[in-house]
């Protein structure tokens, strides 16, 4: 039990507060509470890291709910040692018979009379003494907290002969002012017990109060011998404790002063007896060391002289009798023997379990560190390879669509100039094949305006309808081929820049309808000052005629001149002349400059000169040489022919005859107008394109602006995720090490305190 570490000096009488073995066990005490202090402080610290990575749900799990729990519950059980330790001190337990001078022992080790004796066993309650801060002592009964202040020890044993409600075998806590008695300074425990011989309830006894007790001392009367009820109890404790600590007081040795002749005899006679009681039936000691734990003293002397001391009175009780320095050296002996005992058996005992089990913990929660670290490390490499690969994306992505946005727009350039040069053909061959829609075109004609202002509306809807759709029936085809199948090219090159998610949704951004030029040719609109003349005109008529010769510009200005020298007033056209433009005068601004006479005369004469080569000429020839030898006859011939033509044209002249001429006017008509529009509407059907295209990869360029916005937040989300694994392999890098410095903590109060001297 001698302890190389720790300096065991001896308590001397005349000094109490010198350095005694007990600090060994104050300071092991003090020791490990503080490493138990940090060790929770630095659970509690791993516990909220553990915590706040589990909550973390970026962090995918890498710490579980099962470690978090695993940790909390190691902070719980540190916090209960914490305070087990706390409350830990060294007890020692007196048996012995009733009057072998138990209390007598206990007062002597505390140098006062703290416990009454000689009176008996005042109660059949065990007494324990420990020290208090406070400066008045106060006993405390089993299961009551009331501190009943004592005064005398005399008061201590009327309080506890008076309580009638101590049961046999209760424990009666005696708190004694820690200033009075440097023993209970140092965390000591006494407790004094009934006579053994006073009850047949030593199981209980020993469950209660020996479990827990580092040594035991058998006062025992060195008057008589050692008896059967005392060892009885010895051999119970042995059962329950493995190899208990045993110290063996003779007491009252200060009788055998009185027969000195066979003191040796005595002496030697009890100690075979001890010896052989504590190896040989106990077996609690080796051979060579059971004389250290067999004293033979007189407490009551020691405590007389001490008192007395105490008062700086001179030691005449113990001086007087005979061998007293020699008993008192004993008991001190004993006191130095127990002292060390104690302190080194309480150390191991109350703290070794708890140290293995803070090594344990402290282990535990390392590995736990170690798990996250690894686990912190390893999600680090692949969130960072992960962000590398979204960077490399995301910069393909924006150097790809620029590559495409310039082909593309080159694409819709070249399909809308086709498609105009397409409509563009398509309206000018349909323009040719006008008088082929006009003449399917049948409906009720008259000339009467209102009949044929319905006409004219329904037929304007018939070519805009049939032009329409002979239109769509040369181009929207072909169109739509191509604007579908450079649609399906925008897709192609676009795929592979976006998500395989985004890819198979595609194609739901194409219009699902098929595209149609809307050719819109707004003939009503375009037509609407058509004006048609269906009045009859004689062929051989004198308008016909000038027309004829003078070909139809010149006639008209001819036939205007003539209207203007003769005042022959012309029937008004009804939609080219509102009723407030007067005669039918034609303004010159309109008309141009008028014609001279003399220009018209050069005309008729450039128009007759060139009659030579035209049949009629011929005719007026061969008229004139007809009239030399044909004469009147001739005359009244051509008359009557002409008249005859003109009654014939008269009669001819039809409804359906104006119909044709209507339609016919209207096909050169249109046929002007509708040439005015060809690239107009060309143009207008390449940009409907031009359109649709156009928003498509507007809608495609939108789904990869999302996939790039997609991409950067992916980015930002693994820059925040790759700092917050840092920060945690960081973390839970600094608590393996500090779970390191506390195990290394450990291991030093373990070598220091626990492990058996070398
Ligand atoms: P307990 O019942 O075992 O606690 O014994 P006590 O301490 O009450 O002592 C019983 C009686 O024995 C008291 O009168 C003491 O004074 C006396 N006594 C105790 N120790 C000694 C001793 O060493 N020598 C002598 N002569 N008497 C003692």
């Amino acid at each position: 039990m001698d302890s190389q570490k720790v300096p065991l000096l001896r308590r001397t009488d005349s000094a109490q507060g010198d350095f005694s073995p007990l600090k060994h066990f104050v300071v092991a005490k003090k020791k490990i509470g503080d490493v138990f202090e940090q060790l929770l402080q630095y659970v509690k610290e791993a516990s909220a890291f553990v915590e706040e990575t589990c909550q973390n749900e970026a962090l995918e799990n890498i710490a579980s709910q099962d470690q978090q729990e695993q940790i909390q519950a190691y902070a719980d059980k540190l916090a209960v040692i914490k305070e087990v330790l706390a409350r830990r001190h060294m007890k020692v337990a007196f048996f012995g018979r009733t009057s072998n001078g138990k209390s007598t022992v206990v007062n002597a080790m505390l140098r006062d009379r703290v416990l009454p004796s000689g009176i008996g066993h005042t109660t059949n309650c065990f007494l324990s003494v420990e020290g208090t801060d406070e400066d008045k002592a106060y006993l405390k009964t089993e299961g009551s907290e009331e501190e009943k202040s004592i005064k005398t020890v005399n008061q201590l044993a009327h309080a506890l002969h008076m309580d009638e409600s101590l049961d046999a075998g209760c424990l009666v806590r005696v708190f004694w002012p820690k200033t009075k008695c440097a023993l209970l300074r140092d965390d000591l425990v006494l407790v004094d017990s009934p006579g053994t011989d006073v009850t047949t309830q030593l199981d209980s006894w020993i469950d209660k109060f020996c479990l827990d007790a580092d040594v035991f001392v058998l006062v025992a009367n060195s008057e008589s011998t050692l008896m059967n009820t005392e060892k009885h109890f010895f051999h119970k404790v042995n059962e329950r404790l493995s190899k208990p600590n045993i110290f063996i007081l003779n007491n009252r040795w200060d009788a055998s002063a009185n027969e000195p002749e066979y003191m040796e005899d005595v002496r030697k006679q009890h100690t075979d007896r001890c010896v052989n009681f504590l190896v040989e039936e106990l077996k609690v000691v080796d051979r060579e060391q059971a004389p250290n734990r067999i004293f033979f003293v007189s407490a009551k002397e020691v405590l007389n002289s001490r008192m007395q001391r105490a008062q700086g009175m001179p030691e005449t009780g113990g001086a007087l009798a005979e061998g007293f320095q020699e008993r008192l050296r004993e008991f001190q002996s004993f006191e130095r023997r127990f002292e060390e005992c104690i302190s080194q058996s309480a150390v191991k005992t109350k703290f070794e379990q708890h140290t293995i089990r803070a090594k344990l913990i402290a282990g535990k929660v390392k590995a736990i560190m170690d798990a996250i670290n690894i686990e912190s490390a390893e999600k680090r490499v692949l969130s960072l390879e992960d962000r590398e690969y979204q960077m490399d994306r995301l910069e393909f992505v924006k150097n790809q669509l620029n590559l495409l946005i310039q082909d593309i727009k080159m694409k819709i350039k070249t399909i809308t100039e086709e498609v105009e040069a397409k409509v563009s053909s398509a309206m000018g061959e349909e323009i040719c094949r006008l008088n082929v829609i006009i003449d399917e075109f049948h409906a009720d004609f008259h000339p009467s305006p209102h009949v044929l202002k319905i006409y004219k509306t329904e037929l304007l809807a018939h070519i805009e309808q049939g032009m329409g759709k002979n239109l769509a029936f040369r181009c929207s085809d072909a169109v739509n081929a191509s604007v579908q199948c450079s649609q399906k090219d925008m897709i192609e090159s676009l795929q592979p820049l976006l998500p395989p998610a985004v890819q198979s949704q595609l194609h739901m951004l194409i219009p699902n309808r098929k595209f149609d030029l809307s050719y819109d040719l707004n003939c009503a609109t375009l037509c609407s000052d058509f004006q048609e003349n269906i009045e009859f005109r004689f062929s051989l008529g004198w308008s016909a005629l000038v027309n004829r010769f003078l070909g139809p510009a010149n006639a008209q200005r001819a036939l205007k001149l003539v209207d203007q020298n003769f005042q022959v007033p012309r029937p008004a056209l009804p939609m080219a002349r509102t009723p407030s433009s007067g005669p039918p005068a034609v303004a010159p601004a309109q008309d141009g400059p008028l014609m001279t006479q003399e220009d018209l005369m050069l005309s008729v004469a450039t128009n007759l000169a060139s009659l030579t080569s035209r049949t009629s000429m011929s005719v007026v020839i061969v008229g004139g040489v007809v009239w030399r030898t044909v004469g009147w006859r001739l005359i009244a011939l051509s008359a009557s022919l002409y008249t005859l033509l003109y009654l014939y044209e008269k009669l001819t002249w039809t409804t359906k005859a104006k119909e044709r001429a209507l339609k016919r006017q209207f096909v050169n008509y249109a046929t002007e107008k509708l040439q005015l529009i060809v690239s107009f509407t060309s143009a207008n059907c390449s940009h409907q394109v031009q359109q649709e295209m156009a928003s498509t990869f507007a809608r495609l360029c939108q789904q990869v602006d999302l996939t790039q916005r997609e991409l950067e937040g992916d980015i930002s989300r693994l820059t925040t995720k790759v700092q917050q694994l840092e920060s945690v392999q960081g973390h839970s890098k600094s608590l393996r090490h500090k779970a390191t410095e506390l195990e290394s903590l450990l291991e030093t109060f373990t070598a220091q305190y626990l492990q058996p001297p070398q």
